[in-house]
């Protein structure tokens, strides 16, 4: 009898740990659940509507449902739908690849005030994801807190044209934010001094072609390493960029000590590199400085197995840190790991239920094809695809045409 692996969050961690795994043995019977009615994870909903090549990924973990014979089980809750006993006790090995989606907050005075909102809160909401809430609105002055790609996708965002948006999957409702939003000046403030900001010099060298802005860099600084040289001539070609109404203003090497305002935030008092305090008025505060939540616990002497048969991966096991292509090296170094596992364990003799298989409600790969299907045949001008938003109508789309005749 094959063994089973359940693998928790269909987002690029569980799609790679589960590639990896299959490659190695195709005999395996993977099954990857989500607790949303879509795989894809951050994919779908964090990567920028405007970055269509990095979301290609997906054609790649399309392979795996198609020609690899990894299942899909989305819309199942563990804890809800089923629990992590019983999903162990069906399964040889458990992955949990849940990702980390609550965003870090700043931890000072005033970081609760209404007007203070976390990167991950807005991206959700702007990726119309199903439990996203509302978009705020910015007023005429948001300031980005943050030295990382988040951070530089937001600015980008918030900065380009509609017509600048076109290829995009971005939703009409955020289209519209966009397009309203009444933007003058973007600030975007960092802890680091320039040299030390995390951003790719690419994408620094994208905001270089927005056409509606006009950019200046404060306090450029030097650099001691060749990495913190290329940031530096990135940032200083963007010094002087663009004559378009709404201005960027970069500012580096600000410790934030409080978020000012009277019932909502009117501004950002910061620590200059001279020790002096300095105001950074805003109407809005954008935190792009990383995710929080439950992290991995690995069983002493293994980084990702956190006890027997039972393993982390991805954000969950590693911490927000990490692009998609640094979840593919994780997941190899898993894969390898439950292998070895595997091995030095006997199978069991009694045939496990197929747990997921029989739960209700469940979304097959084939009725993600549906979604797909209906949100890419005839999206609106401009765009590449029309997301269904809701979890009822993507739940209708999934199920399969023989289903539907016999729902009530
Ligand atoms: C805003 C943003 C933009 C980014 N842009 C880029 C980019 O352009 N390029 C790049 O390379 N990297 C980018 N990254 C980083 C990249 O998204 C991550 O490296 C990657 O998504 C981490 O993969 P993951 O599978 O660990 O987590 P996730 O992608 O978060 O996937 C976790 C999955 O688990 C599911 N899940 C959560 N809880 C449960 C549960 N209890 N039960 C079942 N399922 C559950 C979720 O629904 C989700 O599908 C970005 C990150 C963010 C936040």
């Amino acid at each position: 009898m094959s063994r089973r692996v359940a693998i928790l969050g269909a987002g690029p961690s569980g799609c790679f740990v589960a590639q990896a795994l299959l490659k190695a043995r195709p005999d395996l019977r993977v099954d990857i659940l989500d607790r949303l009615p879509v795989p894809y994870g951050l994919v779908r909903y964090g990567v920028a509507a405007d970055h269509q090549g990095t979301k290609a990924i997906t054609r790649q973990f399309a392979r795996l449902f198609e020609r690899q014979g990894a299942r899909f089980f989305g819309n199942v809750t563990v804890g809800r739908d089923v629990t992590l006993e019983a999903l162990r006790e069906a399964y040889d090995a458990v992955v949990v690849a849940t990702g980390l989606s609550t965003d870090r907050r700043l931890g000072i005075p005033g970081d609760d005030l209404p007007g203070v909102h976390g990167a991950g809160r807005i991206t959700r909401a702007l990726y119309e994801h199903p439990d996203a809430e509302p978009l705020p609105p910015l007023g005429p002055r948001p300031l980005i807190v943050g030295n990382g790609n988040v951070a530089i996708d937001l600015l980008r965002l918030l900065a380009k044209t509609s017509e600048e948006l076109d290829g995009s999957d971005l939703g009409p409702g955020p289209t519209a934010w966009l397009a309203g939003s009444g933007i003058d000046e973007i600030t975007i403030l960092g802890r680091s001094p320039a040299a030390a900001a995390r951003f790719d010099a690419v994408m620094l060298k994208e905001l270089g072609r927005l056409s509606g802005v006009s950019i200046a860099v404060d306090d450029l600084g030097t650099a001691g390493t060749e990495e913190g040289a290329r940031t530096l001539e990135a940032l200083s070609a963007l010094h002087g960029h663009g004559a378009g109404p709404r201005r960027i203003r970069f500012v580096f090497a600000r410790r934030p000590i409080a978020v000012e305002g009277d019932g909502c935030v009117s501004g950002l008092l910061c620590i200059a590199p001279d020790g002096r305090e300095e105001r950074f008025p805003a109407t809005s505060i954008l935190t792009a400085i990383g995710f929080d939540g439950e992290t991995a616990t690995a069983e002493s002497g293994a980084a990702v197995r956190m006890a027997p048969g039972l393993y982390g991966a991805g954000w969950f096991a590693r911490g927000p840190r990490g692009t998609i292509p640094d979840n593919r090296a994780d997941a190899q170094a898993l894969a390898a790991v439950i292998l070895a596992d595997l091995d030095a364990t006997p199978a069991s003799s009694s045939i496990p239920g197929d747990v997921l298989a029989c739960l209700p409600g469940t979304v097959t790969y084939d009725g993600w094809t549906r979604i797909d299907a209906a949100e890419t045949a005839a999206p609106p001008a401009g765009r590449c695809r029309a997301k269904i938003t809701g979890r009822a109508a993507m739940l209708s789309l999934a199920a399969a045409p023989d289903e539907k005749e016999t729902q009530p």
